[in-house]
């Protein structure tokens, strides 16, 4: 308690006591995240980043599941069945490490899994969920192709039946987890429309080679997946849904967990300025001291504190069953591109410095790239919210 007429001591970190809106549980899930992240991510992360790739994956994918973080929001199948918010929570802990760490269980959670777990027969989820929450078989999720990524609706994976098997021809591009994957979620064009495939990787025909040269996510691996006449029986497709609304379904789960994670990434370059404004002296002075400096930290305060804001908001409606995808767009739009914008304030902080992978920010500023990008563009979901307020479409 604090002394009547004595403001409590400032968390810098929370300065408007956002603390105060989780509940015990909630606060408990966040810091055993938090506490995996510094043993088994942030000692290791800069020299994955830095070497490109993550030489452990299967390691820590077992470590994540042994902490039910994968598929944590799902229920049964071995799924932890926690809550939006608490997925939330972790996200942005992991995320605070490294964008690619929070992708890796975004794709293998809210994409792979949420994907089976929703539309998948018995047979695929007794086969997969429980291993892949385990972290024992990693998953990937395939939409993207080289020549339609905002616009899936016009892919060219096909497959087309041979009996009463499937072939699976078409690549897909840019996608996470693809070259160590044991299961692929693959969107194919068929004569019923767009239908989900799920691919054990060893399937012949089936390869993905990983995407080199890339500056932005590098603690993270991403492919291309080369489909050439995947025979598949049956009951590999999903057994209902049909067109974009599938695999739209299983975004809307992964960019609500972008909506927090994003502010993590902020969070971790925020406190590495604040730390170097207090140390760092100039003209006598802590670069604290500065009133450019301090217009600097307050501004990526304020929106670090209404970021996290309006995840939680997102994370309380969705586990009230209320949120609509309009929502997460914003979520989205906002938060990420804040979070850059954090960064980039950050790096001016620590000058020269700012540069380093010895400090966290441009690690997480060229990680951000990625993530503005990915699950959809700013341009995509500035769309999705102005067709929400104004009912005109103009996606085309
Ligand atoms: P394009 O769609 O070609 O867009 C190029 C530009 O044009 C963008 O600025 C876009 O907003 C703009 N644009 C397009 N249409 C319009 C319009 N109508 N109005 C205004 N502007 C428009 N995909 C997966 O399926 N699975 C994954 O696991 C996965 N992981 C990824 C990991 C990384 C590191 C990256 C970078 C991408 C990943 N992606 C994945 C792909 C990602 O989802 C796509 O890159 C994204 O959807 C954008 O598609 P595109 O790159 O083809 O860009």
């Amino acid at each position: 308690m604090t002394a009547p007429g004595r403001p409590a001591p400032v968390d810098p970190l929370d300065p408007i006591g956002i603390e105060d809106l989780l509940g015990s549980d909630e606060k408990a899930v966040r810091d055993a995240v938090r506490q995996l992240c510094a043993r088994l991510i942030d000692p290791y992360v800069a020299t994955w980043f830095e070497e490109g790739g993550l030489p452990s994956i299967r390691d820590l994918a077992k470590e994540l599941g042994s902490l039910g973080l994968l598929g944590m929001h799902l229920q049964g199948y071995g799924c932890a069945g926690m809550s939006a918010v608490d997925y939330g929570l972790a996200c942005l802990e992991l995320e605070a490490s490294d964008s690619g760490i929070r992708s890796l269980v975004s794709v293998q959670g809210s994409l792979a899994m949420f994907a089976i777990w929703k539309h998948g027969t018995k047979e695929q989820k007794q086969e997969w969920l429980p291993r892949m929450a385990a972290g024992e078989a990693i998953g990937c999720f395939g939409l993207t192709e080289p020549d339609h990524g905002s616009d899936p609706g016009a892919m060219r994976t096909r497959a087309r039946r041979d009996g009463d098997d499937w072939i699976l021809d078409g690549r897909k591009m840019w996608i996470t987890n693809g070259s160590v994957a044991d299961v692929a979620v693959v969107w194919a064009n068929t004569d019923e429309g767009i239908r989900g495939f799920v691919v054990p990787t060893g399937t012949p025909g089936f390869s993905a080679p990983v995407i080199k040269h890339k500056l932005s996510l590098r603690a993270s691996i991403t492919s291309e997946l080369v489909l050439d006449g995947v025979r598949l029986p049956a009951d590999a497709a999903f057994p209902e849904v049909r067109g974009l609304r599938g695999p739209l379904s299983c975004l809307n789960e992964a960019r609500y967990g972008i909506v927090w994670g994003a502010m993590g990434a902020a969070r971790s370059a925020f406190a590495a300025a604040l730390e170097y404004a207090g140390q760092r002296t100039q003209f006598g002075r802590p670069i604290a001291a500065f009133q450019l400096t301090q217009a600097k930290l307050a501004g990526m305060a304020a929106e670090l504190a209404t970021g996290q804001l309006l995840a939680l908001h997102l994370g309380r409606r969705k586990d009230a069953g209320t949120v609509r995808p309009h929502e997460i767009s914003m979520g989205k739009l906002n938060n990420v591109g804040k979070a850059l914008e954090i960064c980039r304030v950050a790096r001016t902080v620590l000058g020269a410095n700012g540069i380093s992978l010895e400090f966290p920010v441009i690690r997480h500023m060229t990680n951000l790239e990625s993530v503005l990008t990915y699950e959809g563009t700013p341009e995509m979901h500035t769309l999705v919210v102005g067709q929400a307020l104004t009912g005109h479409a103009a996606f085309r």
